[in-house]
């Protein structure tokens, strides 16, 4: 090696040295170059208690479970298992800096309700303290038991309060009542006066959805109509306008809905007129969306929707999601890396929209 590359090398090498210390030693060093951190905001994790009770709880209604391949299970398993180090190197190959993760569907909805509490708890106290471990990489969303909405709002007051978490994530419907039910409500006074945002996750269609859950079709469409009509459900029962500051998340680039805005405005005030009766919103269905609900794009991370949600409810309210380990975070990152979005627009969905709306440092 000659003097001058010699030479070279050291430097490139203190260079390097020096970026890397002078950045969070955990997070990558591309995320210097790129002007916005990647942020993926429906990243699923489980804890060993809660797949241990959701395993007895199958065997003692004498299900099974979904048939499953036990060497993808088990793999599945371990990945979201793993709040450390396993999940960070998976992080860092697919150039995610920071996720916000939340505990797997159906989270403890499916259990009895004292078990559903405990187990809320677990895992909040779990997933914050994987947070605090690795600060520069983690957020997380926390868990309640519906089940109980008094005991849930006390719950989301210490995840959020005490432990600093940045939201709650519900699995949808719990035990076939979504939440515009009466009795959530302490849930929905505590998510306005905490200002905090609660993301809509699928799970199992509600039980007079049946046809749904059609084998190898039950994810790709019927979580999307499933949840879509949970979010059409708190529009069209007022909860926006009994709780105008409500933040609702929604993700699979918004379970379908922004390509229906049109048509469900439309139809809403037609029904309306053709009773004879005034409208009983306060706005349109669609003005609530642009103002009470977020996009991820967890599971569809593909060009054209992408392009079709932002035109409909603005760049300001989508947000990047991978729904790892379900689907493949260095796929999609470079997907929407390859996209033709602008840096701005890139920014705004990859870092920016989560920071705000989520809180995240
Ligand atoms: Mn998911």
């Amino acid at each position: 090696m000659s003097t001058m590359s010699k030479r070279g090398f050291l430097a490139g090498t203190a260079a390097a040295l020096a970026v890397r210390s002078a950045s969070h030693a955990t997070t990558p060093d591309s995320a210097r170059k790129r002007s916005y951190r990647r942020i993926a905001t429906e990243e699923g994790f489980t804890i060993p208690e809660v797949d241990a009770a959701a395993a007895a709880a199958n065997r003692a209604t004498g299900g099974a479970g979904m048939p499953n391949n036990p060497a993808v299970r088990e793999a599945f398993r371990n990945a979201a298992a793993d709040l450390g180090e396993g999940r960070i190197a998976a992080m860092d190959a697919a150039g995610l800096d920071i996720a916000l993760l939340s505990l797997g569907s159906p989270g403890v909805q499916n259990f009895p309700v004292e078990q559903a509490r405990e187990l809320a708890q677990l895992a909040n106290d779990r997933v914050a303290a994987a947070v605090r471990a690795h600060p520069a990489r983690f957020a997380a969303l926390a868990t309640v038991a519906p089940q109980d909405p008094e005991a849930a709002a006390r719950e989301l007051e210490r995840a959020i309060g005490t432990l600093g978490l940045n939201g709650l994530l519900i699995n949808s419907h719990t035990a076939g009542e979504t939440l515009d039910a009466p009795r959530f409500t302490p849930i929905l006074d505590a998510l306005q006066a905490l200002d905090v945002p609660l993301y809509i996750h699928p799970r199992d269609p509600l039980p007079s959805m049946r046809g749904l859950d059609l084998p190898g079709f039950n994810v790709g469409w019927g979580y999307g109509v499933e949840v879509g009509t949970h979010v059409l459900r708190l529009i069209a029962g007022g909860v926006f306008d009994r709780f105008p500051k409500l933040k609702i998340v929604i993700g699979h680039m918004g379970e379908m809905l922004p390509f229906y805005l049109d048509r469900i405005d439309n139809r809403y005030l037609w029904e309306w007129n053709f009773r004879g009766a005034t409208p009983p919103l306060k706005l349109r269905p669609s003005d609530y969306f642009r103002r009470n609900i977020w996009v991820t794009t967890s599971g569809v991370n593909y060009w054209h929707p992408l392009r079709y949600t932002i035109d409909r409810v603005g760049i300001d309210r989508v947000l990047f999601a991978a729904d790892y380990p379900y689907e493949d975070m260095a796929r999609d990152v470079r997907a929407i890396e390859r996209t033709p979005l602008s840096i701005s627009e890139k920014r705004k969905l990859f870092d920016i929209n989560a920071s705000r709306l989520f809180r995240i440092a």
